[in-house]
């Protein structure tokens, strides 16, 4: 068991930055958990707060059930990989690897032994006598997540490990380190800014801000259905198009449009309420001609994404975003129409998901 538990979690340095406020978050074992969020909404903090490395100015960390917050990190049972990899550079790699069980006074040959069995599983095993200087960032990053899995740990905390490494090995890394966590098993909660990265890694994920978890699901929940409008504009490669509107009837009046209420929408709306209307630019299909219930304008802009388009249109003076796919985009200045998808399109009140 090694659930990993917070309850009204606090922390403020010195100062006064409230950096975690009251947060209430449980991780199953055996989870892979992402926090995503801004800069500065205190991801690393919690991450710090978990591992001990922070004291917490209230609440609690229960990890494996038992409550470690007022217990420093070597007894905490968690293992921490750091943004910056933290590798010693007059050790070679064994040494690095094996260093967290020197500490814990393991014999020199049983070291050894588990060291070139981690480094062959990831890959390592032609640079073991190398020193961190004589790697490259990837292998580098491979050191510092093998020196972590050495440990046998309740837990391991990764502090946006894959930071460093340039597009393509951070495409392989993202896949690999996935399988390794699902291979081993062990509760994982990794920190990271790349929302990619997040959707792709992570069984379930938090999204932070200013100190707040503004929602915890799935990939698949939090893309879908952002529970406020912080976690829609935040989540989504091309942003969502956020649309002040106002509800006429059993439709929507949304940039001067007559919109349909989307398929979604939860609670009842009532008559002249204003309401903003989402919808992702996936979610739209452009048309050349005029079409029933959707968003008409003029061509402003049209972005090359690679396989489709992203064309932003002016609809009575509000930009309404879609993507096109490859071989129809249309020419700037040209009338086009967005028609949105009813099931997935969604309406917010005061911020917050209908
Ligand atoms: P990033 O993605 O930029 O690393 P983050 O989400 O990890 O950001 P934190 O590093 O946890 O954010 O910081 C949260 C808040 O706490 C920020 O406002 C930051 O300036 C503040 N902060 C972090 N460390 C300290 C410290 N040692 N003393 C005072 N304030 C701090």
């Amino acid at each position: 068991m090694a659930a990993i538990e917070l309850r009204g979690l606090t922390k403020v340095y010195p100062g006064g930055v409230k950096a975690l406020d009251a947060l209430d978050l449980a991780i199953p074992d055996g989870e892979f958990f992402a926090l995503l969020g801004p800069s500065g909404c205190g991801k690393t903090t919690l991450l710090r707060t978990i591992a001990g490395l922070e004291t917490a100015s209230g609440g609690a960390v229960v990890i494996g059930g038992r409550d470690v917050t007022g217990v420093q990190p070597g007894g905490r049972d968690v293992a921490m990989v750091f943004q910056d990899y933290a590798l010693f550079p007059h050790m070679d790699v064994t040494d690095n690897i094996a260093y967290p069980l020197r500490i814990k006074k393991v014999a020199k040959g049983a070291r050894r032994d588990k060291a070139a069995e981690v480094g062959a599983r990831l890959g390592l095993d032609h640079l073991m006598d190398r020193r961190p200087g004589q790697l490259s960032g990837g292998q580098q990053q491979r050191v510092a997540l093998a020196r972590v899995m050495a440990t046998q740990a309740q837990a391991y905390l990764f502090d946006e490990p894959l930071s460093n490494l340039d597009a393509r090995l951070r495409l392989e890394a993202r896949t690999f380190l996935k399988k390794l966590q699902r291979e081993l098993g062990v509760t994982t909660v990794f920190v990271t800014h790349d929302q990619a990265e997040a959707l792709a890694m992570a069984d379930r994920m938090a999204v932070m801000e200013a100190g707040h978890i503004r929602q915890i699901g799935t990939p698949a929940e939090v893309f879908q259905r952002p529970a406020n409008t912080f976690v829609a504009g935040f989540i989504g490669s091309t942003p969502m198009n956020l649309l002040d509107g106002t509800v006429r009837g059993d439709t929507l009046e949304v940039a001067g449009c007559k919109i349909a209420v989307p398929a979604s929408a939860g609670g009842p709306l009532s008559d002249g309420e204003k309401i903003v209307y989402g919808v992702r630019p996936e979610y739209l299909t452009y048309s050349a001609g005029p079409a029933e219930g959707a968003f008409g304008g003029q061509v402003a802009i049209v972005e090359n994404l690679g396989a489709s388009h992203l064309a932003t249109l002016d609809v009575n003076d509000v930009s309404v975003q879609v993507v096109v796919p490859e071989g129809s985009e249309p020419a700037v200045g040209d009338d086009g129409y967005a028609v949105p998808r009813r099931d997935r399109a969604l309406v917010y009140r005061n911020g917050e998901l209908v």
